[in-house]
Formats: C-alpha cells, structure tokens, sequence
C-alpha cells in the first residue's frame, strides 16, 4: 500500500506519485490578515500540517509553500483614512496569526511569502500573458484574464463552458471588461490607495494571481499538491490554474486537495454568516489547544465537520486517554520478563496507523488503530504483565505517532518549589506519615499540582487550566 489521495482535478482516488521521486512541493492558501483567522480558516491550515507532517513521517522532503495576502480589496478598505501604511495594519494580525499556528502545533512552512514582497513576479505572469494572448488592458491601466481565450477553463470546479457564473470577488472587480467572467489579473492605480510601479505599469495586483506567482516562484511551473477549502476551488483555484497555465503552457498542480467546510449549528463558519468563533474564543471556554486541534483534525477532511461543545468534549476526553496512557508508561517499572505478543502489538498498530494515513488521510482509521493500542497497552499496564523495556517501546511508537498527530498533552514544567515538596511528600510516604502527605499534597494543589498515588509512586498533573500548549 502507499498513498493515496482524492484528486479534485479528476474526482478520483489516486495513488500519489511525486513528479520527484522522494520529494513533494506543497501549496497551501494562506490568510488575507485583514482580521484573525477563525476556526474555519484553520481546518484547513491543520489540514495541511497533518498532511505535510504525514509526508515527511514516511520519508518524503517536503518543500511547504503558504502564502500571506498582505494586500487586497478588504485591506485597502480597512487602510482607508487610517493614515497608516498597509505594514501597519497587517503586521498585528499576521503575528496574532502566527501564534495561532504555533499554539496549535501548525509547524511554521518552509516558506511564508506576502504577496506584497512578490509584486515583480506576479507582474512578470501577467507580462507573459498579454504576449500569448490571454490578457488585455483597459482604459484605467487594469489587465484581465480573457477567459474566452482559455478553453479548459471550468475543469476543476466542473462549470458549464458558456457558464456565466460569477465569483464574488470578481463580482467586486468594478474597472469594465470584454467578458462578465474575465477577472482582474491586475488593478490601476486609484488615489489614496497602495500602487507598484512595474514593467506591465502602476497599479496592484489581484488577489488569484499571487498565489500563481508565488506557488510557481517557489516550487516551479509543475508542483505535486495544493491544498484549501472547497469554497476556494471557483473562482480561486480555477483561475489559478488558468493564469498559471496560460502563461508557462505546463501543467500547474497534480493533486488539488479541498477540505470540506467546518459547521456550526449546521451552517458553514463564514464571516458573512456572523457564525464565527476563534481559538482564543474556545481557549476562554477552558478547552486546551491540543483539545481544539484534536476536534479540528479528527474528522476526515473532505466530510463536514461540525464543531461545538460536544466535539470538544470528546477531544478533550480523547487527548486525555492518549496522554495519560502515554505517562503511565513512562512512570511504569517492573522486573521481569517481556512480553511475547508485544512486538505483534506495536507491528499491528503501526501498520493500522499507516494504512488510514495512506487511505486518502483518512485520520479516523488511523485514531482507530492508536486507541486500539492503548487500549492493549492498558490491559498489560492493569495486570503488569510488561517489563520496564516493554512499556518504554510502547511509549515510543506513542510519541512517534505524535510526531503526526500532535495532540499528546504532556505535562509542563512544574512549578517553582513544587519538586522539593513532590520529594518530601514521597519520602513522608515512605515513612507512612499520612498526616504529612496529606499536608504537602494540599499544598501542592494550591500550586496547582494534582497528585495521585499509584503503585509506581505518587504522580502528578497540572490543574487542567488554560496554558500554552
Ligand atoms: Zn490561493
């Protein structure tokens, strides 16, 4: 078995071959950070991460590609009268985004490009589309696609040919074109608002041809796979693809990967829906971020996901069980001899693992196989028939997991002072003093240390309250 993915371009499930053998160029849509992401918005980046991490846990050098848009019609409304420069406005909430990634366990990508660092290369698309023919100028300096000069136009959204069906953001492209369908490749100049001066002339580009300039700038005219939500697959990905290819006449994206929408109430997240929520939102609520992650990653990415309390209760209560079994080990010892069936145990788990992974992410399968493991694993923990060495093998195919998943919620650091009282309410066990352990773990708690005797000794936890992950 290997890879297999469900292509959009073909609608199929197909095995997934790397134009490079061992190497995989991956694009993600990024934020336009005219605002902070909701959790809409990081289905999809956790989307990405868990495939990116997936590709690298099996061997693969992934080049990850997510692009920042720094500039576009809600940024330069939101610029207006400000008096600001755009940096002004978008710096706080690329950084607010960022630490959303980060507190999710989103690995940063490899490269992070703004489309405002990139305006030459995307004046250089445009260049080679006017010579071949696929774009034309208007009297106000714009340039637009000619969609009319593009025949396979429609191929990954499956629209009609003589479809007239207009995207909202071309809907907003207010400048007069040959065709309703052709987009803006490129704005004109308009006072008060951000310009570039550049071979094709003044003005700021569109928002579809970033992610062409950008995508191509970093990973070539051919790359393996794309990833974004499905409401970006017309017009976004559609116009990619055609600007993409009108200009360099290869094949643009192998594999595009859409991930269905996240829900709530049963309406899709949208800030036009007024049904939004943030992470900071679900942090304030008391969930953990590696809770929020779990509930964001654990349904498959092309169903819907519908978010809410109860599937960050099972998120929690899931997260949990992986942790706990996971520091059980890791506290466990006994002599004695391994365990004959072991090897068997971890052989099958990995191999579930893998098998759901490769099953088109298919993460449900492959949690299936992980609470099937712990569940062995807690039934040999409970009757101690593992040696020391059995449990530190467990506990290693656990955290390899992890290196996947990233939802193991691991104790922090203790707090000041709390190791010296852990050892001296250890050594008043010891010494049967119940009155002094008692004494030390209350104070303990009020350090906000839960600890619980085990047979392998007291262990601890810190207070399930809100800390970074
Ligand atoms: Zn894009």
């Amino acid at each position: 078995m290997s890879l297999r993915l469900t292509n959009t371009l073909s609608g199929d499930k197909e095995e997934f071959e790397p134009l490079e053998a061992g190497r995989v160029g991956l694009y993600s849509c990024g934020p336009t950070v005219y605002g902070p992401a909701h959790l809409g918005n990081f289905r999809a980046f956790v989307f990405a991460d868990l495939l990116q991490r997936y590709l690298r846990w099996s061997g693969y050098d992934v080049l990850w590609v997510m692009n920042i848009t720094d500039v576009d019609d809600r940024i330069i409304r939101d610029l207006a009268g400000t008096g600001g420069t755009l940096e002004d406005l978008t710096e706080p909430h690329i950084e607010r985004f960022l630490a959303d990634l980060d507190r999710l366990r989103v690995q940063r990508p490899d490269v992070m490009p703004r489309a405002t660092q990139h305006v030459a290369q995307m004046a250089e698309l445009i260049a080679r589309l006017l010579e071949r023919g696929h774009a034309y100028r208007t009297d106000d300096g714009s340039i637009f696609f000619r969609i009319s000069s593009w025949p396979a136009y429609g191929r990954l959204a499956r629209l009609e040919p003589s479809s007239a069906r207009r995207g909202e953001r071309v809907a907003a492209d207010d400048y007069g074109k040959d065709d309703v369908r052709d987009f803006a490749l490129w704005k004109g100049p308009r006072d008060g608002e951000p310009s570039w001066h550049t071979g094709i002339g003044t003005g700021r580009p569109g928002w579809h041809i970033e992610c062409s300039a950008m995508s191509m700038h970093y990973l070539g005219s051919s790359f393996d796979i794309h990833t974004g939500g499905v409401d970006l697959i017309f017009p976004h990905h559609e116009n990619e693809i055609a600007q993409s290819e009108g200009a360099t006449g290869q094949p643009f994206v192998r594999t595009w990967l859409h991930n269905a929408h996240l829900q709530m109430g049963g309406q899709k997240m949208a800030r036009r829906e007024g049904n939004i929520s943030r992470p900071d939102d679900v942090y304030a609520l008391g969930y953990r971020p590696a809770a929020l992650r779990y509930a964001l990653l654990a349904t498959h990415y092309r169903a819907p996901l519908e978010y809410g309390e109860d599937s960050l209760e099972h998120a929690t209560a899931a997260v949990e069980r992986l942790s706990t079994a996971l520091a059980a080990l890791e506290s466990y010892r006994q002599e004695g001899p391994a365990d004959d069936h072991l090897s068997q145990l971890l052989q099958s788990a990995r191999q579930g693992f893998v098998a759901g992974l490769d099953d088109d992410v298919n993460v449900s399968a492959a949690l299936a196989a992980v609470f099937e493991f712990v569940r062995e694993v807690n039934r040999r923990l409970d009757a101690r028939s593992l040696s020391t060495a059995d449990a530190g093998r467990a506990a290693d195919l656990l955290r390899d997991f992890d290196h996947v998943l990233a939802v193991l919620d691991l104790p922090e650091q203790l707090p000041d002072g709390a190791e010296t009282l852990l050892e001296q309410r250890a050594a008043a066990r010891t010494a049967r003093d119940w009155a002094a352990s008692d004494q030390l773990r209350d104070e303990l708690k009020e350090l906000g240390v839960l600890v619980e005797d085990t047979r392998d000794g007291q262990r601890w936890k810190l207070r399930g309250e809100v800390s970074d992950g």
